[in-house]
């Protein structure tokens, strides 16, 4: 397997790997990372490292591939708390006492595709295989955000919502955040069709010849990672604090889970938030 990314570093690569984007780790009051599919217990159509509840993989492995990335990556497994992700575009607010929520204690929501917190001794927990995670950073008031934006979350516009969400909860000047976008699956791979690109054609705000390209027969290809580039701008987010990763989920479906390159038969990958 080459690694080869201009924004993401791979860390620990020949134990429990696991992803960092090289503009956060600038950031000295946060840790993030974003899980591979490498370095887990699961096996067959989850090896290894499949950190997706509830996809057919035995609860006891999911729980000690998240105990195996924590370790890894420096984070605190009693401090996780997950989203509840069902490609909407609800942003849910969480602290201290949602600690362990999805992961070691049951769910209380059933729609929570971002979460937000600025207390310490909570890490963020969403997750992927192809939809796009979107990490934000307030660098002012230190707060932070991830969500899950799938096709149909970008559509809802999600990281815009975020960004409003930041604005009433902790004063974020979309001027002072950094964000990250990715790893997903990119516009080399990522074919939809006439009712999903319809969504797209229709956000005239924005610039979709930069997201949409026609192929033949009806189909298109989407540039979900560039559409919510554009929405973070149209947010007040500054083009220089905005970091695009580079690796495709389909692409690397050997190091990155991917729906698509695996046909549905797959774990899943998580992204990481917290405050130092
Ligand atoms: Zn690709």
């Amino acid at each position: 397997m080459i690694f080869a990314s201009d924004v993401m570093t791979l860390n620990n690569k020949d134990e429990v790997p696991y992803l960092t984007y090289n503009a956060l780790d600038e950031i000295s009051f946060i840790k993030h990372c974003f899980s591979t599919r490498l370095g887990g217990v699961s096996r067959g159509e989850f090896e290894s490292m499949n950190l997706s509840f509830g996809r057919g993989d035995s609860d006891e492995n999911v729980t000690e591939n998240y105990r195996r990335l924590c370790q890894s990556a420096g984070l605190e497994f009693d401090s996780l708390t997950a989203s509840a992700q069902d490609h909407h575009t609800f942003v849910r607010k969480v602290g201290v006492n949602e600690r362990g929520i999805g992961i070691y204690k049951p769910k209380d929501m059933q729609s929570v595709d971002a979460l937000m917190t600025d207390e310490r001794g909570i890490t963020l927990v969403t997750y992927y295989a192809d939809c796009t995670p979107i990490y934000f950073v307030d660098i002012k008031n230190k707060a932070i955000a991830l969500a899950h934006a799938g096709w149909r979350g970008t559509a809802g516009r999600i990281a815009e919502k975020v960004v409003n969400a930041m604005k009433d909860s902790y004063g974020t000047d979309p001027s002072e955040l950094i964000c990250a976008i990715g790893p997903a699956i990119s516009k080399c791979c990522y074919e939809v069709d006439e009712s999903c690109c319809q969504h797209f054609k229709a956000m005239d705000d924005l610039n979709t010849e930069a997201f949409i390209f026609t192929k033949d027969g009806g189909k298109y290809m989407l540039d979900l990672l560039e559409v919510n580039r554009q929405i973070l701008i149209k947010s007040g987010v500054r083009n220089e604090n905005i970091t695009i990763s580079d690796l495709c989920t389909c692409c690397n479906s050997e190091l990155l889970w991917s729906h698509r390159a695996t046909k549905g038969k797959r774990g899943g990958m998580a992204a990481f938030m917290c405050l130092r």
